[in-house]
């Protein structure tokens, strides 16, 4: 009997599967013809005599012509995957996750197997991989090739003896894992700070590696620039189409772009033409806000009126929500996509006629005197806003409603965004060069250069983060911290916590603090429930980080239950994130050989592993109420989110500052100001942490710092 079960079940079976296969075979098919009709496919076999005929190659064309999905493809059709891979950079994670998914889709495969992607804590990759989407930093991260030091300074030896190039890094470029035969380096345009570094890697490596072919493209017109770099490369344009685009401005500045960008909506909505509406916002909390609006207002508008479908986009989106925003639109709806940055060129969604632009984004700004990093909401440059209004006129003609004034637009606005490289914190990228073995920083071939204050100041920090010694080469602290693909001060801080033999506490907070502020959930109608919940994890004052490692801890001894994190208002996608990280980082561990050890009940060895890494953000209690900081004293204030924001300790250490109303600190942990002095005192000497609160100490009292 069982047999026939099992006849039966099989019969099932097969005939399932072939009703799938017929099913994906005309999906296939369809999406087959789709590529033809993309603006790229009339030029598919000039470009790949184009890039047959040279070596480095521009490639300009505008979003949606579909250089992204198509020249990869193009690529391997004309058989360059035989001889390795072809490697595409995307500067966004998510950018690189939808485009590999779409790909794969097209070319009939399952994700991950031919055509894969490999982002930060997360390698959707195999040995078959051919085409490969990442983004431009794990790229720059292939080139610190194997951990084993040993092949690694054999490879320098190597090149030295060879004289091939300048440095050993392009001989790792060689071995097998990572043998490309062609690398684009896709959204060019973008100028993220990895884009600007690789170019200067890239470049160096096709000099001695003549088979390599290398694509440059971007979705801009100033590909002068690019060609001139890369030695007069030729460019290749690829003519779009593009619709005539009606521009309208706000008659006045706008008090408040959220509302005004949903009143917009809501006035297109009711009183437009048919086609999808996009409104860039400038981050996550905005667009999480925006959508409750839109939902809350349009359930008052009855039935006369056509289905709104609201689709968010941003880094942080899960991946199966992130496949919504392609869904064609249902007859007599229309669709609203809120998104980040990401939809101006990364992103290319059908259908959009619509489009709604505040003006502003959310940026990297950098102090290189006092070292300070904060990320502020600024007006977009006109190259954005013309990019963002450009993408209402793919389809058909489009409007763009510019909720700022046109003499806003022709007065205020920066012709183009500053590269981010110029101002932005360097420690990381100056880490990544000296672990490359690339010495000479203020002579490495910068396309723009970072200012040379910029680049001094990293160097100044990793000195006194232990990773550089006094002639700036790279320490054994300094090679375990370029391990982990994470900031400077936070690799300090696990490769310290072998000292204090706690590391297994400290990936945990660590994992924790890079998933950012998305932990806690905080519903509208139950904040008193969740700030109640989240104060649990702060009894005894302990501090942010280590009320981050409760949260884990406690979740972790219920098995990872999701049940658990509903009770106690936690995201469970976030602390799903947080354990995958943490994975990776306890397995980064084992390769600089530090072992896991566990040291749950000594609080004060935990924040002195959490101190070596953060020293230089330390601060200290105002009468007040506000901070200082110790080292370039600014103002500052504890973020209201903070366990520790009645509490008010004297001396705090905080990971990050952000700029909203006021300059804040999030993630805040009390420190004992001895401390520093013991941990960095290459970096504070006595006078720094004398409390000289109340009463002054007559001078000479107080230990001499030495
Ligand atoms: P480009 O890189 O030139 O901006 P792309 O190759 O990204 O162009 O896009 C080409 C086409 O592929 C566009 O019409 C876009 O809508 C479509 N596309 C890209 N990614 C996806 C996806 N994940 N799902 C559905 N369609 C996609
Ligand atoms: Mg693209």
């Amino acid at each position: 009997k069982a047999s026939v079960m099992d006849g039966d079940n099989y019969n099932n079976e097969v005939l399932k599967e072939s009703v799938e296969d017929l099913r994906t075979k005309s999906a296939l098919e369809k999406l087959q013809e789709e590529r033809k009709t993309l603006p790229i496919y009339h030029y598919r076999d000039e470009l790949l005599q184009a890039v047959n005929d040279h070596q480095v190659l521009v490639i300009v064309g505008e979003t949606g012509s579909g250089k992204t999905t198509q020249i990869p493809q193009y690529l391997h059709e004309a058989g360059y995957t035989k001889r390795g891979k072809v490697g595409c950079t995307q500067p966004r994670r998510v950018a690189a996750m939808s485009v590999a998914a779409r790909v794969s889709q097209e070319m009939g495969v399952k994700l991950g197997h031919e055509v894969g992607y490999s982002i930060r804590f997360e390698d959707c990759t195999s040995e078959k991989t051919i085409l490969k989407y990442m983004t431009d930093g794990m790229l720059l991260r292939e080139f610190l090739g194997e951990p084993d030091l040993a092949s690694y300074r054999c490879a320098i030896l190597y090149s030295h003896i060879n004289g091939f190039c300048s440095v050993g890094y392009s001989c790792l470029f060689n071995m097998a894992a990572t043998f490309y035969s062609v690398v684009m380096v896709d959204e060019a345009h973008e100028r993220t700070l990895s884009t600007d570094i690789l170019f200067g890697l890239v470049k160096d490596i096709a000099r001695f590696r003549p088979d390599l072919k290398l694509l440059i493209s971007s979705a801009t017109l100033d590909a002068e620039k690019f060609s001139d770099y890369f030695d007069s490369a030729p460019i290749f344009k690829i003519p779009g189409r593009r619709f005539p685009v009606e521009i309208h401005y706000t008659k006045a500045p706008e008090a408040d772009y959220l509302d005004a960008a949903i009143v917009s909506v809501l006035q297109i909505h009711v009183t437009q033409e048919a086609g999808d509406i996009l409104v860039f916002f400038t981050g996550q909390e905005e667009i999480e806000t925006a959508e409750e609006i839109l939902k809350h207002r349009t359930r008052g508008l009855g039935t006369k009126i056509a289905e709104l479908i609201i689709c968010p986009i941003y880094a942080n989106l899960p991946t199966e929500l992130q496949a919504k925003i392609f869904e064609p639109t249902p007859e007599g709806a229309r669709k609203v996509v809120l998104a980040t940055n990401i939809a101006e060129t990364s992103l290319t969604i059908d259908g959009i006629k619509y489009v709604i632009d505040p003006g502003f984004c959310k940026m990297k700004s950098y102090n290189p005197r006092t070292g300070m990093e904060s990320l502020l909401v600024t007006p977009i440059s006109k190259a954005s806003a013309n990019q963002r209004a450009g993408r209402s006129g793919r389809t058909g003609p489009g409007k763009c409603f510019r909720l700022f004034t046109a003499y806003n637009y022709h007065h205020d606005l920066d012709e183009n965004t500053v590269p981010e490289i110029q101002r932005t914190n360097l420690a990381n990228v100056v880490l990544t060069l000296k672990s490359l073995g690339i010495h000479d920083l203020l002579n490495f071939d910068f396309m723009d250069p970072p200012p040379a204050e910029a680049l001094l100041k990293a160097l100044e920090m990793l000195f006194a983060l232990s990773a550089l010694n006094k002639l700036g080469e790279l320490t054994k602290v300094g090679r375990r911290m370029a391990e982990f693909p994470l900031d400077p001060m936070l690799s300090k801080m696990i490769v310290t916590s072998d000292k204090y033999n706690c590391s297994d506490e400290v990936i945990s907070i660590a994992a924790m603090l890079s998933i950012g502020n998305s932990i806690f959930y905080r519903p509208k109608d139950k904040q008193v429930h969740a700030d109640n919940a989240r104060l649990n994890f702060h009894t005894g004052n302990v501090g942010d980080h280590i009320a981050l490692l409760k949260v884990y801890s406690s979740w972790k001894e219920t098995n990872y239950s999701t049940q658990w994190c509903y009770e106690n208002y936690i995201q469970v996608r976030s602390m799903k994130r947080a354990r995958d990280i943490r994975d990776q980082l306890e397995g980064l561990l084992e390769r600089v050989e530090i072992e896991l050890s566990s040291n749950t009940n000594d609080l004060e060895a935990i924040k002195k592993s959490i101190t070596s890494g953060f020293f230089p953000h330390s601060a200290k209690l105002q009468k007040n109420g506000s901070y200082r900081t110790v080292k370039h004293p600014q103002t500052v204030h504890i973020h209201p989110s903070s366990g520790l924001a009645q509490v008010l300790p004297r001396w705090v250490i905080y990971h990050e500052l952000v700029l909203t109303t006021k300059e804040y600190m999030r993630q805040v942990t009390e420190l004992k100001p001895e401390w520093l002095v013991e941990i960095a005192p290459h970096y504070y000497q006595m006078k720094d942490v004398e409390d000289t609160g109340s009463r002054r100490m007559p001078r000479g009292e107080g230990r001499a710092a030495s």
